[in-house]
């Protein structure tokens, strides 16, 4: 059976989403699109999915009876809306990170969900997807011990202009926020942010770089540096350090060059080519689990307890380095 998807929102994810639906995927075919900007859905219609229809507004693609599920790829803080559409008609829906940009948005979906009492949300914390990231959880199992400290970075080459320093939190941290939840089965308890010097590069709505120190209940310090201007390439680090020693993400594969006197390898600059494998399996993931009227791996809850901690480094980012606590709410059962 293949899945009929519709996918809202067919900027950078969503075009790269529907390729690899088309293109790359078994068990799925895009079958309707919607963008606000409507020559960005016809332009993935035309180069990617001819047999597509495109839709002036997401709601009514959600409502398509020739709609199985759903592909929520807009800016993040409008996928509230599509993603309660989605759970109302009963339709399995990825929805891209975050899954909303307050935790109090987040909840309205955990809170649908549960009422319909089914798990039909996916949220795209594709890392849980990576092999560097499965092959550290390993090492952390088998080699280091108790995790004491993290240490990580996410830097970006750049970003556009109009990205602010919330921003360095909703759209960028959210992914390590979900990651070390998932990396060492532990809930973050409190949250500080540093502004070191700031980058040339950047500009009065951007403090850029932040450091984020985040802790955990069982005690576990991680501090990440976010740099989303830092010009030299895409570079995610992580590195976890335990009572028995340290284990660290892997580099990307790369060829290394001896030339002139220098060893070289190159750094990628793309985040679509840096977790290309991962965003292939979550989205397989999906449509399996789409053609079984249902949903796997990180899901609404996930999405929301990263949005209480995006929303306490947000406050945290005014408060020049003081703590600011994080609660965990208590979790319903259909997310055991
Ligand atoms: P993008 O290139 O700006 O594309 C977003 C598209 O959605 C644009 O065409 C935009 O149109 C459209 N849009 C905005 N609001 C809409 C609405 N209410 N209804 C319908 N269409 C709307 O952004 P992107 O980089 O693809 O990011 C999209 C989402 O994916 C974000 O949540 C982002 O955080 C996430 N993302 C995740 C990853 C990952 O690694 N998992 C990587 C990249 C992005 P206009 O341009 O006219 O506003």
């Amino acid at each position: 059976m293949s899945v009929r998807i519709g996918i809202i929102g067919t900027g950078a994810i969503g075009r790269d989403h529907a390729r690899r639906i088309a293109q790359v995927l078994a068990g799925g075919t895009v079958v309707a699109l919607a963008d606000a900007n409507p020559a960005a859905a016809e332009a993935v219609r035309r180069d990617i999915a001819p047999g597509a229809e495109v839709f002036a507004r997401g709601q009514d693609l959600i409502a398509s009876p020739s709609v199985d599920a759903v592909l929520v790829t807009t800016t993040g803080a409008t996928h509230e809306p599509y993603v309660l559409a989605a759970i109302a008609a009963g339709k399995p829906c990825f929805c891209e990170k975050p899954l909303a940009t307050t935790a109090t948005a987040a909840l309205r979906i955990v809170e649908a969900e549960t009422a319909l009492g089914r798990r039909l949300v996916q949220v795209g914390f594709m890392r849980r997807y990576d092999a560097g990231y499965g092959a550290l959880k390993d090492a952390i199992a088998r080699h280091t011990g108790r995790p004491l400290m993290v240490h990580a970075a996410h830097r970006n080459q750049s970003v556009p202009g109009d990205f602010d320093t919330p921003m360095a939190i909703h759209d960028t941290l959210i992914h390590e926020i979900d990651v070390f939840r998932w990396l060492l089965e532990d809930d973050h308890v409190s949250a500080r942010v540093l502004f070191p010097r700031t980058t040339s590069r950047s500009h009065a709505n951007l403090r850029d770089p932040q450091i984020v120190i985040l802790e955990t209940a069982k005690g576990v310090v991680i501090s990440v540096e976010v740099f989303v201007n830092c010009a030299y390439g895409y570079d995610i680090q992580c590195e976890v350090v335990g009572e028995n020693g340290t284990a660290r993400l892997p580099e990307p594969m790369a060829v290394q060059t001896r030339t002139g006197a220098r060893l070289q390898n190159d750094i990628l600059t793309d985040w679509k080519e840096r977790f290309i494998d991962a965003y292939d399996i979550e989205l397989r993931d999906f449509l399996q689990a789409a053609a079984r009227g249902t949903v796997a791996g990180p899901g609404a809850w996930d999405g929301y307890m990263a949005a209480v901690t995006a929303d306490a480094c947000v406050s945290a980012q005014a408060l020049a380095g003081e703590a600011v606590p994080i609660s965990t709410p208590a979790r319903p059962a259909l997310y055991d």
